[in-house]
Protein backbone atom coordinates (compact mmCIF):
# COMPACT_ATOMS: atom_id res chain seq x y z
CA UNK A 1 0.00 0.00 0.00
CA UNK A 2 1.52 3.15 -1.05
CA UNK A 3 1.63 6.17 1.17
CA UNK A 4 -1.40 8.42 0.55
CA UNK A 5 -0.14 11.52 1.55
CA UNK A 6 3.51 11.29 0.07
CA UNK A 7 2.80 13.92 -2.58
CA UNK A 8 1.17 16.23 0.28
CA UNK A 9 4.21 15.79 2.21
CA UNK A 10 7.27 16.34 -0.19
CA UNK A 11 7.68 18.66 -3.15
CA UNK A 12 9.34 17.18 -6.32
CA UNK A 13 13.16 17.66 -5.86
CA UNK A 14 16.09 16.32 -7.84
CA UNK A 15 19.47 16.37 -7.09
CA UNK A 16 21.82 19.20 -7.55
CA UNK A 17 23.18 19.51 -10.83
CA UNK A 18 27.24 19.58 -10.70
CA UNK A 19 28.12 23.42 -10.41
CA UNK A 20 28.54 24.88 -14.11
CA UNK A 21 32.06 26.28 -13.49
CA UNK A 22 33.28 22.76 -12.79
CA UNK A 23 31.61 21.01 -14.90
CA UNK A 24 32.73 22.34 -18.24
CA UNK A 25 36.48 21.66 -17.32
CA UNK A 26 35.44 17.89 -17.69
CA UNK A 27 33.44 15.90 -19.60
CA UNK A 28 31.86 13.54 -16.70
CA UNK A 29 28.40 13.30 -16.29
CA UNK A 30 26.33 16.33 -15.34
CA UNK A 31 24.33 14.94 -12.24
CA UNK A 32 25.90 13.11 -9.28
CA UNK A 33 24.17 10.42 -7.83
CA UNK A 34 21.00 11.48 -5.92
CA UNK A 35 21.97 9.39 -2.65
CA UNK A 36 19.07 6.97 -1.07
CA UNK A 37 17.42 9.24 1.37
CA UNK A 38 16.45 12.22 -1.35
CA UNK A 39 15.13 8.66 -3.66
CA UNK A 40 12.94 7.13 -1.23
CA UNK A 41 11.26 10.55 -0.16
CA UNK A 42 10.43 11.04 -4.44
CA UNK A 43 9.31 7.84 -4.75
CA UNK A 44 7.14 7.95 -1.80
CA UNK A 45 4.96 10.94 -3.70
CA UNK A 46 3.70 8.49 -6.01
CA UNK A 47 0.25 7.43 -5.19
CA UNK A 48 -0.01 4.07 -6.83
CA UNK A 49 -3.21 5.65 -9.09
CA UNK A 50 -5.66 3.10 -9.90
CA UNK A 51 -4.99 4.08 -13.83
CA UNK A 52 -1.42 4.74 -13.65
CA UNK A 53 -1.37 6.98 -17.09
CA UNK A 54 2.17 7.09 -16.55
CA UNK A 55 2.21 3.42 -18.37
CA UNK A 56 0.44 5.58 -21.14
CA UNK A 57 3.27 7.82 -21.55
CA UNK A 58 5.72 4.87 -21.50
CA UNK A 59 6.12 2.95 -24.78
CA UNK A 60 7.77 0.16 -22.86
CA UNK A 61 5.24 -0.33 -20.54
CA UNK A 62 6.93 0.00 -17.61
CA UNK A 63 5.94 -0.56 -13.91
CA UNK A 64 6.07 2.78 -12.59
CA UNK A 65 4.12 2.58 -9.09
CA UNK A 66 5.37 -0.47 -8.51
CA UNK A 67 9.01 0.07 -8.57
CA UNK A 68 8.35 3.68 -7.24
CA UNK A 69 6.79 1.74 -4.13
CA UNK A 70 9.62 -1.01 -3.83
CA UNK A 71 11.97 2.05 -3.54
CA UNK A 72 9.96 3.79 -1.11
CA UNK A 73 10.27 0.44 0.98
CA UNK A 74 14.07 -0.03 0.28
CA UNK A 75 13.22 -3.52 -1.31
CA UNK A 76 16.03 -2.63 -3.86
CA UNK A 77 16.53 -6.03 -5.48
CA UNK A 78 12.84 -5.99 -6.26
CA UNK A 79 12.96 -2.75 -7.46
CA UNK A 80 16.11 -4.01 -9.92
CA UNK A 81 14.09 -7.10 -10.72
CA UNK A 82 10.99 -5.53 -11.50
CA UNK A 83 12.45 -2.53 -14.02
CA UNK A 84 14.45 -5.17 -15.63
CA UNK A 85 11.29 -7.27 -16.71
CA UNK A 86 10.32 -4.13 -19.07
CA UNK A 87 13.55 -2.23 -19.72
CA UNK A 88 16.71 -4.10 -21.21
CA UNK A 89 18.81 -0.93 -20.26
CA UNK A 90 17.22 1.58 -17.95
CA UNK A 91 20.64 3.20 -17.26
CA UNK A 92 20.22 4.59 -20.79
CA UNK A 93 16.67 5.75 -19.97
CA UNK A 94 17.14 6.60 -16.99
CA UNK A 95 20.00 9.14 -18.09
CA UNK A 96 19.04 10.27 -21.37
CA UNK A 97 14.74 9.92 -21.88
CA UNK A 98 13.14 13.23 -21.80
CA UNK A 99 10.78 11.26 -19.91
CA UNK A 100 6.79 11.04 -21.46
CA UNK A 101 5.78 9.29 -18.25
CA UNK A 102 6.44 12.15 -16.12
CA UNK A 103 4.01 14.44 -18.57
CA UNK A 104 1.75 11.78 -18.39
CA UNK A 105 1.82 11.54 -14.38
CA UNK A 106 -1.31 12.13 -12.80
CA UNK A 107 0.35 14.40 -10.25
CA UNK A 108 1.23 16.71 -13.44
CA UNK A 109 -2.10 17.29 -13.87
CA UNK A 110 -3.17 21.28 -13.97
CA UNK A 111 0.17 22.29 -13.94
CA UNK A 112 1.56 20.32 -10.82
CA UNK A 113 4.69 18.70 -9.98
CA UNK A 114 4.45 14.90 -11.75
CA UNK A 115 6.92 12.29 -10.13
CA UNK A 116 10.98 12.36 -10.45
CA UNK A 117 10.47 8.60 -12.05
CA UNK A 118 13.07 9.29 -14.36
CA UNK A 119 15.46 10.05 -11.21
CA UNK A 120 13.96 7.04 -9.27
CA UNK A 121 14.64 4.83 -12.53
CA UNK A 122 18.45 5.46 -12.79
CA UNK A 123 19.45 5.15 -8.74
CA UNK A 124 17.53 1.59 -9.55
CA UNK A 125 19.31 0.80 -12.37
CA UNK A 126 22.89 2.40 -10.88
CA UNK A 127 21.68 -0.05 -7.50
CA UNK A 128 21.60 -3.30 -9.84
CA UNK A 129 25.51 -2.21 -10.18
CA UNK A 130 25.86 -1.45 -6.97
CA UNK A 131 24.53 -4.57 -5.48
CA UNK A 132 26.36 -7.16 -7.37
CA UNK A 133 26.99 -5.87 -11.02
CA UNK A 134 25.06 -6.27 -14.04
CA UNK A 135 24.87 -10.49 -13.65
CA UNK A 136 24.26 -12.55 -16.95
CA UNK A 137 20.52 -14.68 -16.92
CA UNK A 138 21.22 -18.15 -17.52
CA UNK A 139 20.38 -18.78 -20.98
CA UNK A 140 18.36 -22.05 -22.08
CA UNK A 141 19.31 -24.93 -24.05
CA UNK A 142 20.37 -23.33 -27.76
CA UNK A 143 17.40 -23.31 -30.31
CA UNK A 144 20.05 -24.06 -33.02
CA UNK A 145 18.62 -21.07 -34.64
CA UNK A 146 20.75 -18.15 -35.86
CA UNK A 147 19.79 -13.78 -36.24
CA UNK A 148 21.95 -11.49 -37.37
CA UNK A 149 21.42 -7.64 -35.98
CA UNK A 150 22.95 -5.15 -38.28
CA UNK A 151 23.48 -1.91 -35.94
CA UNK A 152 24.41 -1.91 -32.11
CA UNK A 153 22.42 1.05 -30.81
CA UNK A 154 19.71 0.61 -28.30
CA UNK A 155 17.08 -1.34 -30.37
CA UNK A 156 19.82 -3.62 -32.38
CA UNK A 157 21.04 -4.29 -28.69
CA UNK A 158 17.73 -4.68 -27.24
CA UNK A 159 16.87 -6.77 -29.96
CA UNK A 160 19.95 -9.29 -29.62
CA UNK A 161 19.57 -9.46 -25.60
CA UNK A 162 16.09 -10.69 -26.03
CA UNK A 163 16.55 -13.20 -28.65
CA UNK A 164 20.07 -14.60 -26.82
CA UNK A 165 17.87 -14.78 -23.50
CA UNK A 166 15.84 -16.92 -25.81
CA UNK A 167 18.05 -19.53 -26.70
CA UNK A 168 19.10 -17.84 -30.21
CA UNK A 169 22.37 -17.67 -31.71
CA UNK A 170 22.66 -13.86 -32.13
CA UNK A 171 25.48 -12.13 -33.45
CA UNK A 172 25.12 -8.06 -33.52
CA UNK A 173 27.19 -6.35 -36.63
CA UNK A 174 28.24 -2.80 -36.23
CA UNK A 175 30.14 -0.80 -38.86
CA UNK A 176 32.14 1.66 -36.06
CA UNK A 177 35.12 0.48 -34.29
CA UNK A 178 33.47 0.48 -30.98
CA UNK A 179 30.03 -0.55 -29.77
CA UNK A 180 26.60 1.53 -28.76
CA UNK A 181 25.28 3.59 -31.89
CA UNK A 182 24.43 6.77 -31.33
CA UNK A 183 25.00 6.32 -27.34
CA UNK A 184 28.99 5.74 -28.09
CA UNK A 185 29.86 8.30 -30.71
CA UNK A 186 26.86 10.78 -30.73
CA UNK A 187 25.88 11.38 -27.45
CA UNK A 188 28.24 12.75 -25.71
CA UNK A 189 29.54 11.87 -22.37
CA UNK A 190 28.38 14.42 -19.86
CA UNK A 191 24.80 12.72 -20.69
CA UNK A 192 25.88 9.21 -20.63
CA UNK A 193 29.22 8.19 -19.34
CA UNK A 194 30.65 5.11 -21.93
CA UNK A 195 31.26 2.77 -18.77
CA UNK A 196 27.53 2.33 -18.72
CA UNK A 197 27.20 1.07 -22.32
CA UNK A 198 30.80 -1.34 -22.21
CA UNK A 199 29.42 -2.70 -18.94
CA UNK A 200 25.98 -4.02 -20.65
CA UNK A 201 28.15 -5.23 -23.42
CA UNK A 202 29.89 -7.55 -21.22
CA UNK A 203 26.35 -8.44 -19.83
CA UNK A 204 25.34 -9.34 -23.31
CA UNK A 205 28.28 -11.52 -24.13
CA UNK A 206 28.09 -13.30 -21.08
CA UNK A 207 24.98 -14.25 -22.32
CA UNK A 208 26.26 -15.69 -25.83
CA UNK A 209 25.66 -12.63 -27.97
CA UNK A 210 28.95 -12.41 -30.25
CA UNK A 211 29.93 -8.97 -31.43
CA UNK A 212 31.34 -8.30 -34.83
CA UNK A 213 32.73 -4.38 -34.58
CA UNK A 214 34.22 -2.37 -37.45
CA UNK A 215 31.88 -4.59 -40.15
CA UNK A 216 30.41 -2.79 -42.51
CA UNK A 217 27.52 -5.18 -43.19
CA UNK A 218 26.94 -5.01 -47.60
CA UNK A 219 30.21 -3.55 -47.74
CA UNK A 220 32.94 -5.89 -45.53
CA UNK A 221 30.26 -8.74 -45.32
CA UNK A 222 27.31 -9.26 -48.27
CA UNK A 223 23.69 -9.12 -47.97
CA UNK A 224 24.20 -12.15 -49.72
CA UNK A 225 26.19 -13.49 -47.41
CA UNK A 226 24.23 -12.71 -44.30
CA UNK A 227 21.65 -14.53 -44.97
CA UNK A 228 23.85 -17.52 -45.94
CA UNK A 229 24.96 -18.09 -42.17
CA UNK A 230 21.91 -16.98 -40.50
CA UNK A 231 17.99 -17.36 -40.31
CA UNK A 232 16.99 -14.09 -39.89
CA UNK A 233 18.16 -10.68 -40.16
CA UNK A 234 17.48 -7.55 -38.28
CA UNK A 235 17.79 -3.91 -39.61
CA UNK A 236 18.96 -1.54 -36.81
CA UNK A 237 20.72 0.71 -38.52
CA UNK A 238 19.11 4.20 -37.28
CA UNK A 239 18.36 7.26 -39.11
CA UNK A 240 21.32 8.92 -39.72
CA UNK A 241 21.05 10.78 -42.91
CA UNK A 242 21.94 14.30 -41.57
CA UNK A 243 19.07 16.96 -43.34
CA UNK A 244 21.06 19.81 -45.21
CA UNK A 245 20.36 23.03 -46.23
CA UNK A 246 22.71 23.15 -50.05
CA UNK A 247 20.15 25.89 -51.32
CA UNK A 248 22.09 28.35 -48.66
CA UNK A 249 24.50 30.55 -49.91
CA UNK A 250 27.56 29.53 -48.70
CA UNK A 251 26.88 26.37 -47.62
CA UNK A 252 29.96 24.83 -49.34
CA UNK A 253 32.31 27.38 -46.53
CA UNK A 254 35.11 26.38 -44.42
CA UNK A 255 33.63 25.84 -41.20
CA UNK A 256 30.16 24.70 -41.86
CA UNK A 257 29.64 21.29 -40.71
CA UNK A 258 26.74 18.90 -40.02
CA UNK A 259 26.38 18.31 -35.83
CA UNK A 260 27.46 14.98 -35.74
CA UNK A 261 30.38 15.45 -37.46
CA UNK A 262 31.20 17.53 -34.20
CA UNK A 263 29.72 15.51 -32.09
CA UNK A 264 31.27 11.70 -33.50
CA UNK A 265 34.72 13.82 -33.11
CA UNK A 266 34.46 15.68 -29.69
CA UNK A 267 33.14 11.68 -28.73
CA UNK A 268 36.14 9.97 -30.22
CA UNK A 269 38.77 12.48 -27.91
CA UNK A 270 36.77 11.52 -24.97
CA UNK A 271 37.25 7.68 -25.72
CA UNK A 272 40.90 8.80 -26.95
CA UNK A 273 42.10 10.07 -23.79
CA UNK A 274 39.89 7.85 -21.68
CA UNK A 275 42.47 4.97 -23.65
CA UNK A 276 45.81 6.93 -22.65
CA UNK A 277 45.79 8.74 -25.78
CA UNK A 278 45.39 12.39 -26.41
CA UNK A 279 43.82 12.96 -29.36
CA UNK A 280 42.50 16.07 -31.71
CA UNK A 281 39.13 16.28 -32.57
CA UNK A 282 39.13 15.46 -36.59
CA UNK A 283 37.29 14.63 -39.38
CA UNK A 284 38.06 11.34 -41.03
CA UNK A 285 39.95 13.51 -43.45
CA UNK A 286 41.65 14.77 -40.71
CA UNK A 287 40.48 18.57 -41.12
CA UNK A 288 40.26 20.04 -37.11
CA UNK A 289 36.89 20.76 -35.81
CA UNK A 290 37.08 22.23 -32.88
CA UNK A 291 35.55 24.96 -31.00
CA UNK A 292 38.68 26.42 -28.96
CA UNK A 293 38.89 30.38 -29.36
CA UNK A 294 35.86 30.55 -31.95
CA UNK A 295 32.04 31.99 -32.44
CA UNK A 296 30.52 28.62 -32.75
CA UNK A 297 26.60 29.11 -34.03
CA UNK A 298 24.38 26.03 -33.83
CA UNK A 299 21.37 25.85 -36.12
CA UNK A 300 18.81 23.53 -34.82
CA UNK A 301 16.51 23.50 -31.57
CA UNK A 302 16.46 19.92 -30.37
CA UNK A 303 19.21 17.19 -28.44
CA UNK A 304 21.94 17.29 -31.05
CA UNK A 305 22.27 21.05 -30.56
CA UNK A 306 21.92 21.42 -27.08
CA UNK A 307 24.82 18.54 -27.14
CA UNK A 308 26.81 20.81 -29.40
CA UNK A 309 26.03 23.57 -27.01
CA UNK A 310 27.45 21.90 -24.24
CA UNK A 311 30.68 20.19 -26.51
CA UNK A 312 31.22 23.95 -27.73
CA UNK A 313 31.75 25.03 -24.01
CA UNK A 314 33.79 22.19 -22.94
CA UNK A 315 36.50 22.84 -25.83
CA UNK A 316 36.14 26.41 -24.92
CA UNK A 317 34.20 28.20 -27.54
CA UNK A 318 34.56 32.31 -27.27
CA UNK A 319 30.83 32.29 -27.45
CA UNK A 320 27.58 30.27 -28.36
CA UNK A 321 24.42 31.33 -30.83
CA UNK A 322 21.68 28.92 -31.03
CA UNK A 323 19.14 29.14 -33.60
CA UNK A 324 15.38 28.49 -34.12
CA UNK A 325 12.90 28.83 -36.59
CA UNK A 326 10.64 28.69 -34.57
CA UNK A 327 8.90 31.00 -31.70
CA UNK A 328 10.21 30.74 -28.57
CA UNK A 329 7.54 28.22 -27.10
CA UNK A 330 5.52 28.62 -23.69
CA UNK A 331 7.35 27.77 -20.14
CA UNK A 332 3.51 25.55 -19.09
CA UNK A 333 2.18 23.52 -21.18
CA UNK A 334 -1.14 25.02 -23.49
CA UNK A 335 -3.95 22.89 -22.03
CA UNK A 336 -5.98 23.75 -25.64
CA UNK A 337 -3.33 22.66 -27.35
CA UNK A 338 -1.27 19.58 -25.68
CA UNK A 339 -4.20 18.73 -23.10
CA UNK A 340 -2.40 16.29 -20.22
CA UNK A 341 -1.76 13.56 -20.30
CA UNK A 342 -0.22 14.32 -24.03
CA UNK A 343 3.67 15.38 -24.44
CA UNK A 344 3.51 19.23 -23.98
CA UNK A 345 5.02 21.52 -26.65
CA UNK A 346 7.13 23.82 -23.91
CA UNK A 347 10.84 25.46 -23.43
CA UNK A 348 13.15 22.31 -22.94
CA UNK A 349 15.82 23.53 -20.95
CA UNK A 350 18.75 21.52 -21.25
CA UNK A 351 21.57 21.24 -18.48
CA UNK A 352 23.87 22.68 -21.43
CA UNK A 353 21.74 25.84 -21.90
CA UNK A 354 22.69 26.80 -18.21
CA UNK A 355 26.21 26.58 -19.11
CA UNK A 356 26.46 29.70 -21.65
CA UNK A 357 25.28 30.70 -24.89
CA UNK A 358 22.26 32.61 -26.62
CA UNK A 359 19.58 31.15 -27.70
CA UNK A 360 17.68 33.05 -30.74
CA UNK A 361 13.82 31.87 -31.75
CA UNK A 362 12.04 32.93 -34.76
CA UNK A 363 14.93 32.90 -37.24
CA UNK A 364 16.36 31.69 -40.49
CA UNK A 365 19.53 31.72 -42.18
CA UNK A 366 19.94 33.34 -45.09
CA UNK A 367 23.59 33.34 -45.87
CA UNK A 368 26.78 31.85 -44.65
CA UNK A 369 29.37 34.65 -45.05
CA UNK A 370 32.56 34.63 -46.39
CA UNK A 371 36.04 35.56 -45.02
CA UNK A 372 37.25 36.35 -47.97
CA UNK A 373 39.70 33.02 -48.32
CA UNK A 374 36.72 30.51 -48.58
CA UNK A 375 35.81 30.01 -44.81
CA UNK A 376 32.72 30.98 -43.11
CA UNK A 377 33.45 34.27 -41.01
CA UNK A 378 29.46 35.40 -39.94
CA UNK A 379 26.06 33.78 -40.52
CA UNK A 380 23.37 36.16 -41.80
CA UNK A 381 19.92 35.73 -40.30
CA UNK A 382 16.55 37.31 -40.58
CA UNK A 383 13.26 37.06 -38.20
CA UNK A 384 10.94 34.75 -39.83
CA UNK A 385 7.42 33.53 -39.54
CA UNK A 386 6.60 29.77 -39.99
CA UNK A 387 3.12 28.77 -41.27
CA UNK A 388 1.89 25.34 -42.52
CA UNK A 389 -0.49 25.46 -45.68
CA UNK A 390 -1.77 22.50 -47.25
CA UNK A 391 1.04 20.31 -44.92
CA UNK A 392 3.87 22.62 -46.31
CA UNK A 393 5.96 24.64 -44.23
CA UNK A 394 6.32 28.01 -45.50
CA UNK A 395 8.95 30.54 -44.06
CA UNK A 396 8.75 34.49 -44.45
CA UNK A 397 11.09 36.51 -43.88
CA UNK A 398 10.79 39.98 -42.39
CA UNK A 399 11.69 42.83 -44.34
CA UNK A 400 14.44 45.27 -42.87
CA UNK A 401 15.36 42.43 -40.37
CA UNK A 402 18.59 41.28 -41.44
CA UNK A 403 21.63 41.01 -38.99
CA UNK A 404 24.73 38.91 -38.89
CA UNK A 405 25.81 37.04 -35.86
CA UNK A 406 30.09 36.65 -35.79
CA UNK A 407 30.64 32.81 -36.69
CA UNK A 408 33.94 30.53 -37.46
CA UNK A 409 32.36 27.42 -36.51
CA UNK A 410 28.57 26.62 -38.02
CA UNK A 411 27.11 23.26 -36.71
CA UNK A 412 23.50 22.57 -38.69
CA UNK A 413 21.30 20.72 -36.33
CA UNK A 414 18.61 20.84 -38.57
CA UNK A 415 17.35 16.81 -38.28
CA UNK A 416 17.69 14.16 -40.00
CA UNK A 417 16.06 12.43 -43.35
CA UNK A 418 15.84 8.65 -42.44
CA UNK A 419 18.04 6.25 -42.42
CA UNK A 420 21.15 6.66 -44.87
CA UNK A 421 21.15 5.24 -48.50
CA UNK A 422 23.49 2.66 -48.20
CA UNK A 423 24.66 -1.30 -50.29
CA UNK A 424 23.08 -3.40 -47.43
CA UNK A 425 19.43 -1.75 -48.74
CA UNK A 426 20.04 -2.63 -52.54
CA UNK A 427 21.38 -5.90 -51.52
CA UNK A 428 18.72 -6.93 -49.49
CA UNK A 429 15.99 -5.38 -51.76
CA UNK A 430 15.03 -3.27 -49.41
CA UNK A 431 12.98 0.44 -49.91
CA UNK A 432 13.02 3.87 -48.32
CA UNK A 433 9.58 5.14 -47.32
CA UNK A 434 9.29 8.89 -48.91
CA UNK A 435 10.28 9.83 -45.27
CA UNK A 436 13.78 7.86 -45.87
CA UNK A 437 12.55 5.18 -43.47
CA UNK A 438 11.93 1.16 -43.74
CA UNK A 439 8.31 0.29 -43.32
CA UNK A 440 7.78 -3.17 -41.61
CA UNK A 441 4.54 -5.35 -41.72
CA UNK A 442 2.41 -5.83 -38.98
CA UNK A 443 5.14 -8.73 -38.01
CA UNK A 444 7.78 -6.21 -38.10
CA UNK A 445 9.25 -8.01 -41.04
CA UNK A 446 10.19 -5.31 -44.22
CA UNK A 447 8.93 -6.29 -47.80
CA UNK A 448 11.97 -8.83 -47.85
CA UNK A 449 10.50 -12.25 -45.87
CA UNK A 450 13.23 -12.67 -42.91
CA UNK A 451 14.55 -9.29 -42.80
CA UNK A 452 13.46 -7.51 -39.73
CA UNK A 453 13.53 -3.22 -38.64
CA UNK A 454 13.26 -1.84 -35.96
CA UNK A 455 14.36 1.65 -34.30
CA UNK A 456 15.34 4.92 -35.51
CA UNK A 457 15.22 2.91 -39.14
CA UNK A 458 11.93 2.50 -39.09
CA UNK A 459 10.78 5.01 -36.89
CA UNK A 460 12.59 8.02 -38.27
CA UNK A 461 14.60 9.84 -36.15
CA UNK A 462 13.33 9.32 -32.52
CA UNK A 463 14.41 8.11 -28.87
CA UNK A 464 16.26 5.41 -27.17
CA UNK A 465 13.16 4.71 -25.15
CA UNK A 466 11.39 3.50 -28.32
CA UNK A 467 14.55 2.32 -29.96
CA UNK A 468 14.35 -0.31 -26.93
CA UNK A 469 10.98 -0.42 -27.57
CA UNK A 470 10.97 -1.39 -31.01
CA UNK A 471 14.04 -3.79 -30.59
CA UNK A 472 12.28 -5.91 -28.03
CA UNK A 473 8.85 -5.98 -30.08
CA UNK A 474 11.02 -7.03 -33.19
CA UNK A 475 12.58 -9.37 -31.06
CA UNK A 476 9.58 -11.10 -30.33
CA UNK A 477 8.31 -10.98 -33.82
CA UNK A 478 11.64 -13.15 -34.69
CA UNK A 479 11.21 -15.73 -32.29
CA UNK A 480 7.78 -16.30 -33.63
CA UNK A 481 9.15 -16.30 -36.78
CA UNK A 482 11.73 -18.64 -35.83
CA UNK A 483 9.19 -20.85 -34.09
CA UNK A 484 10.56 -20.66 -30.66
CA UNK A 485 8.69 -21.91 -27.77
CA UNK A 486 6.67 -19.59 -25.70
CA UNK A 487 6.38 -15.57 -26.51
CA UNK A 488 9.06 -12.58 -25.59
CA UNK A 489 7.15 -9.66 -24.75
CA UNK A 490 6.05 -7.12 -26.95
CA UNK A 491 5.35 -3.58 -25.66
CA UNK A 492 4.63 -1.90 -28.74
CA UNK A 493 3.23 -2.96 -31.91
CA UNK A 494 5.08 -1.06 -35.37
CA UNK A 495 2.11 1.57 -36.30
CA UNK A 496 2.36 2.65 -31.76
CA UNK A 497 2.97 6.60 -32.12
CA UNK A 498 3.15 8.48 -28.63
CA UNK A 499 0.41 9.72 -26.66
CA UNK A 500 -1.61 13.02 -28.69
CA UNK A 501 -4.52 14.85 -28.62
CA UNK A 502 -6.71 13.30 -31.89
C1 LIG B 1 23.19 13.95 -30.90
C2 LIG B 1 22.01 13.13 -30.49
C3 LIG B 1 21.57 13.20 -29.19
C4 LIG B 1 20.48 12.44 -28.79
N1 LIG B 1 20.07 12.53 -27.50
C5 LIG B 1 19.02 11.78 -27.09
C6 LIG B 1 18.57 11.85 -25.74
O1 LIG B 1 19.09 12.61 -24.93
N2 LIG B 1 17.53 11.06 -25.36
C7 LIG B 1 16.94 10.19 -26.24
O2 LIG B 1 16.03 9.45 -25.85
N3 LIG B 1 17.34 10.10 -27.53
C8 LIG B 1 18.37 10.88 -27.97
N4 LIG B 1 18.77 10.81 -29.27
C9 LIG B 1 18.11 9.83 -30.17
C10 LIG B 1 18.64 8.41 -29.91
O3 LIG B 1 20.04 8.44 -29.80
C11 LIG B 1 18.20 7.48 -31.03
O4 LIG B 1 16.79 7.54 -31.13
C12 LIG B 1 18.62 6.03 -30.78
O5 LIG B 1 20.01 5.92 -30.58
C13 LIG B 1 18.19 5.13 -31.95
O6 LIG B 1 18.67 3.85 -31.73
P1 LIG B 1 18.86 2.80 -32.92
O7 LIG B 1 19.36 1.57 -32.28
O8 LIG B 1 17.63 2.72 -33.72
O9 LIG B 1 19.97 3.45 -33.88
P2 LIG B 1 21.41 4.07 -33.64
O10 LIG B 1 21.66 4.37 -32.22
O11 LIG B 1 21.51 5.19 -34.61
O12 LIG B 1 22.40 2.91 -34.08
C14 LIG B 1 22.46 2.46 -35.41
C15 LIG B 1 23.82 1.80 -35.65
O13 LIG B 1 23.78 1.08 -36.88
C16 LIG B 1 25.08 1.11 -37.44
N5 LIG B 1 25.00 0.76 -38.85
C17 LIG B 1 24.33 1.42 -39.83
N6 LIG B 1 24.49 0.76 -41.01
C18 LIG B 1 25.29 -0.30 -40.76
C19 LIG B 1 25.82 -1.33 -41.59
N7 LIG B 1 25.58 -1.39 -42.90
N8 LIG B 1 26.61 -2.26 -41.01
C20 LIG B 1 26.89 -2.23 -39.68
N9 LIG B 1 26.41 -1.26 -38.86
C21 LIG B 1 25.62 -0.32 -39.39
C22 LIG B 1 25.49 2.56 -37.20
O14 LIG B 1 26.89 2.72 -37.29
C23 LIG B 1 24.96 2.81 -35.78
O15 LIG B 1 25.95 2.52 -34.82
C24 LIG B 1 19.83 11.58 -29.72
C25 LIG B 1 20.27 11.53 -31.04
C26 LIG B 1 21.34 12.31 -31.43
C27 LIG B 1 21.79 12.27 -32.86
S1 LIG C 1 0.70 8.54 -12.66
FE1 LIG C 1 2.31 9.40 -11.27
S2 LIG C 1 1.43 9.19 -9.22
FE2 LIG C 1 0.19 7.88 -10.57
S3 LIG C 1 1.14 5.82 -10.46
FE3 LIG C 1 2.15 6.87 -12.16
S4 LIG C 1 3.99 7.86 -11.25
FE4 LIG C 1 2.61 7.30 -9.54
Amino acid sequence: MPDPNGFLRYDRRLPARRPVPVRIMDWREVYPPAGEELVREQATRCMDCGIPFCHDGCPLGNRIPDWNDLVRTGNWDAAVESLHATNNFPEFTGRLCPAPCEAACVLGLGGQQPVTIKQVEVEIADAAVARGGLRPRPVPAPTGRSVAVVGSGPAGLAAAQQLARAGHAVTVYERDDALGGLLRYGIPDFKLEKQHIDRRLAQLAAEGVRFRAGVNVGVDVTAEELRAEHDAVLLACGALAGRDTPETPGRALRGVHQAMEHLVAANRVVAAVGDGNPALAVLPDGTLIDAAGKHVVIIGGGDTAADCLGVAHRQGAAGVHQLDLYPQPPRGRDEERDPWPTWPWILREYPAHEEGGERVFAVAVQEFVDDGTGAVRAVRIAEVTVEKRDGRRIVTALPGSERELPADLVLLAIGFEGTEEQPLLDQLGVARNPRGAVDARPDWQTDVDGVFVAGDMHRGASLVVWAIAEGRAAAAAIHAYLGGVGSLPAPVEPAAQPLAAR
